[in-house]
């Protein structure tokens, strides 16, 4: 049976418009593929993965199965329960040198959740987002969603994929709602320093109406020593304008627990705490005090995992090291590498046809064995998003089969 055949036949009057504006997300279309490649019987190394493929520790785990026995198995506060946002208070104050109170925090069902009440508590049709390129492919995403613009400011190796202030004096309007910082950055790892925070400040200081969204939910996977900025604490005349976003998610090996957090002006957050109240109401009660335990919690777990991401990115670098065709840089943070792959356009793959863009780039790795996703996903074509949160042997055979891949084009 075909529930739905009536509505597809003429879809564009069955849903609303705001469902045309979006697409779905390209990663899980990109793993989706090495899935039922997988399923086909292939032998297929997925680097398309976003997540660590580290198991959350015991101590987190127990917290949650102790918060079921202990019955706090109900509704808690729309935007996080007291002990949570002390927890989170507490990190920004132990980690950062923030102070913000509880009614300056909100806690909702992931990262992604509390950008994208954000977005809604304050972005109007035509408002305008700065988003530099490459960018996690959702915040355009949600952009749309809130009914508002994308406004793409491209970045690349040369800069570290990092906005210039040139640029963003350039992108910014008196439309302007936000510019998005992503420091460590999913895909490419471009981290920011502080004096480039700085003068990006310099530059938005004469658009008033522009806030600063900081996602830092890489903040702790950052290699070579590299300090961690993040704007409301190292741009602290900013702070009344910046909302701050963090999880637990990429830190503590949480991705399905579903808890992530912001910070920023009251304003801010008593308007995302109205929109969240009506829609999701509060974030798992059990999570949050799986959340709790992690943050509180023994740290040392956090420092391995990057140390092991750091051999792990060294593993890759050298693994992708001279393969023709391919350019690499080394990322700052995150556990991605994002190689330009421009020299393989134009190229002949042996069963006949011409690598045209990124995505016949993934198509052909696809082909030899390997999943990763395209550039244009992330706003920058001519480039693959390879994820190194897999395991040694995973990684040594990935970067053999994309060599074969890239030696067996000719042209
Ligand atoms: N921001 C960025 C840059 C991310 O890469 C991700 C996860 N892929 C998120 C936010 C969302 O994280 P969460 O699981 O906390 O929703």
């Amino acid at each position: 049976m075909n529930l739905s055949a009536g509505l597809v036949a003429d879809e564009a009057s069955a849903f609303a418009a705001r469902t045309r504006r979006i697409s779905p997300s390209a990663s899980n279309v990109a793993s989706q593929k090495a899935r039922e490649a997988s399923a086909a019987g292939r032998s297929i190394l997925n680097l398309t993965v976003g997540e660590p493929d580290f198991e959350t520790p015991d101590h987190i785990k127990q917290a949650a199965t102790d918060a079921i026995w202990a019955g706090q198995t109900r509704y808690t506060r729309a935007d996080g329960t007291p002990e949570m946002k002390d927890a989170v208070a507490q990190k920004f104050r132990r980690e950062n040198g923030l102070v913000f109170a509880a009614n300056e925090i909100t806690v909702g069902c992931g990262a992604k959740h509390t950008i994208f009440n954000a977005f809604l508590a304050t972005v109007d049709d035509g408002d305008e987002v700065v988003i530099p390129s490459p960018y996690w492919g959702t915040y355009p995403e949600m952009v749309r969603l809130a009914g508002g613009m994308p406004v793409i400011v491209p970045t690349d190796e040369a800069s570290g994929f990092k906005i210039t202030p040139a640029q963003l004096e350039e992108a910014l309007t008196e439309r302007t709602r936000w510019l998005v910082i992503n420091s460590p950055g999913n895909p490419a790892g471009g981290t920011y320093s502080k004096a480039e925070l700085e003068a990006l400040a310099d530059v938005l200081e004469r658009f008033p109406r522009a806030w600063v969204l900081s996602d830092d939910i890489y903040e702790h996977i950052l290699y070579d020593g590299r300090p961690f900025a993040t704007f409301a604490a190292d741009v602290p005349a900013f702070a009344h304008r910046t909302y701050t976003v963090n999880g637990v998610s990429k830190a503590y090996c949480m991705t399905g627990w579903r808890i992530g957090f912001g910070a920023g002006p009251r304003a801010l957050i008593t308007e995302i705490a109205k929109i969240q109240s009506q829609s999701t109401s509060n974030p798992c009660t059990i999570s949050q005090a799986a959340a709790i335990a992690a943050l509180n919690g023994p740290q040392d777990h956090v420092f391995a995992h990057r140390d092991e991401f750091a051999r792990r990115r060294t593993l890759m670098l050298e693994g992708l090291s001279g393969i023709p065709g391919l350019s690499v840089a080394a990322p700052e943070g995150a556990f991605y590498v994002f190689p330009g792959v421009a020299a393989l356009l134009g190229r002949s793959a042996p069963g006949g046809g011409t690598i045209a863009n990124d995505v016949d780039v993934v198509a052909h790795f696809l082909d030899h064995g390997v999943a990763s996703v395209p550039g244009s996903a992330y706003g920058a074509p001519d480039h693959v998003r390879l994820s190194f949160a897999a395991s040694d042997e995973t990684l040594r055979e990935g970067c053999r089969r994309i060599a074969a891949a890239c030696e067996a084009l000719s042209g």
